[in-house]
């Protein structure tokens, strides 16, 4: 189990650790989802890609309207990690837990916060109502019948600014949830959306320094390690939580 922890996201060692071994003991083999016999086919592997790209380029009937949607989601002014969590949540594949119960995981589907009897992507996103106050009192109107209709309401009766401020908003409940469901630790709602935008304005600003040449100082160019040595690069970052994370990779000179 503790290897298993060391390998894999919290969200990926949930649903290992949920999936149940076989009782007849027969030997494990790969399955391809896309296909009702399990075995790989390129047919079906085209299929599957072709609906993707044609819901992300605009080929389907509303392709145009879907085409600027996520043109302007990957342009908006939000760390880029914000922008692969909306991207994520809009083609909701976000492990909540009626996604990962759709997946035959034997879990508890109920919300950690309200109790909502099954917890899905517009309930812990938008509609639950633990968050629901601060999304209405930055959005008057939310239309609600989906996520991704929300967020492209929200776009294309706003503009950009309140697509990012959505997606920060919600980016923040996310965080929140999984603080809870795999740490057991309760954060007040002010503090995730605090968090959020904070992160959002380091972004800008760096990025806007970075692009007026304001402090060329601030970049920081990597050349190689001496020949017979390592290079140690580390990353670091420290977030209001008290938590600081890092990242690190030796590197062989000229590697
Ligand atoms: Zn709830």
């Amino acid at each position: 189990m503790a290897k298993v922890r060391a390998l894999f996201n919290p969200n990926m060692v949930e649903a290992i650790l949920r999936l149940h071994p076989s009782h007849t003991g027969a030997a494990d083999h790969w399955l391809w989802e896309h296909e009702k016999s399990g075995s790989f086919s390129i047919k079906s592997a085209y299929s599957f890609f072709k609906t993707i790209l044609e819901s992300e380029h605009g080929e389907s009937s509303n392709g145009a309207v879907m085409k600027k949607f996520w043109t302007a989601l990957w342009k908006l002014q939000v760390p880029h990690k914000v922008k692969v969590f909306a991207w994520r949540a809009c083609k909701d594949c976000l492990p909540t837990k009626a996604n990962l119960i759709k997946r035959k995981l034997d879990i508890e589907g109920k919300c950690c916060f309200c109790q909502h009897p099954l917890e899905d992507l517009r309930h812990v996103l938008i509609l639950c109502p633990s968050t629901y106050g601060f999304l209405r009192s930055r959005f008057a109107v939310l239309q609600i019948s989906s996520f991704l209709t929300t967020a492209m309401d929200i776009l294309f009766k706003g503009n950009f600014k309140d697509l990012s401020d959505f997606f920060l908003m919600v980016w923040a409940f996310w965080f929140r949830r999984n603080k809870m469901v795999h740490e057991q630790i309760a954060l007040p709602p002010q503090q995730v959306i605090g968090f959020a935008f904070t992160k959002k304005l380091h972004s800008v600003v760096v990025r806007q320094q970075l692009g007026n040449h304001i402090s060329k100082n601030m970049v920081y160019i990597w050349s190689p390690p001496p020949e017979d040595s390592l290079k140690l690069n580390i990353d670091g970052a420290l977030f209001l939580f008290k938590q600081s994370w890092y990242g690190h990779g030796f590197e062989e000179p000229y590697g």
